[in-house]
């Protein structure tokens, strides 16, 4: 009677003491796990996915003006920079056309350097397996200083570029520069037809970030906060365009 007693305590300790060797070992491993996943970011709707970024014109090619010193390339890069950053945050790879103050037309073959530059970005985003593209410009209309605010292309023929101009604008629509001014900017996504846009394979976008022809967007593209915020609604229409297209409209 009482060595069966002994067996069963004996029994009950052993029992205790593999629990107890096991936690032991999965305690830590359990804590570690979690620091490590606390280092690495968590999955965004953007992770894994290829975008290319083209800051329109560059090196001899200003794109649009407004006098001497406001410079739509300059424009354009300052943006696209900092629209890389942003899309990278979120888990994206990205592939930029340009990432300095220069042209990518080839002197050396025949054409223009206007057409052998866009010809360069267009190789570039069909060898890239993008998922998506998207060109940075900055609008200029003559005979309409009030016009204002960004406008998002596609091409017409492409749904899904349809539905990521959409998703782009309508994020950009709630830019707050133009609130803080008392004066509003809100478009519909447009077709364009351009070269950028109708050679290119993936689905893709032409962004013009504002007009260098009105006061209000001049002063706002020139404001690093202002293109910070250009960088973050694209990001957020591009996440909305990935994770919840039914929310587009
Ligand atoms: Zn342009």
């Amino acid at each position: 009677m009482r060595k069966s007693i002994l067996i069963i305590i004996y029994k009950k300790t052993l029992t205790y003491l593999v629990i107890a060797s096991i936690l032991a070992f999965l305690v830590p491993y359990a804590f570690v796990k979690a620091t490590n996943e606390k280092r690495i970011s968590p999955a965004t709707p953007l992770t894994g996915k290829i975008i290319v970024i083209d800051p329109g014109h560059g090196g001899v090619d200003s794109g649009t003006h407004y006098g001497q010193k406001i410079l739509e390339k300059d424009i354009n890069l300052k943006i696209g920079l900092i629209l890389k950053t942003a899309i990278q945050a979120q888990g994206a790879t990205v592939f930029m056309t340009r990432e300095s103050d220069i042209s990518l037309d080839d002197q050396k073959k025949n054409g223009s350097r206007h057409r052998e530059d866009l010809n360069a970005r267009v190789r570039l985003t069909n060898t890239s397996n993008a998922d998506i593209f998207i060109s940075i410009h900055a609008n200029y209309i003559r005979n309409s200083s009030s016009t204002l605010g960004p406008m998002v292309f596609y091409y017409g023929s492409s749904e899904k570029s349809k539905q990521l101009a959409e998703s782009i604008q309508q994020s950009l629509n709630t830019l707050s520069g133009y609130k803080k001014v008392g004066t509003k900017a809100s478009h519909s996504a447009h077709k364009g037809n351009y070269v950028i846009l109708r050679e290119t394979m993936p689905p893709g976008v032409l962004v013009e970030t504002g007009f260098l022809s009105n006061a209000i967007d001049r002063t706002l593209l020139q404001k690093e906060s202002h293109q910070q915020e250009i960088a973050k609604l694209i990001t957020e229409g591009l996440i909305r365009y990935f994770k919840h297209p039914e929310d587009i409209h």
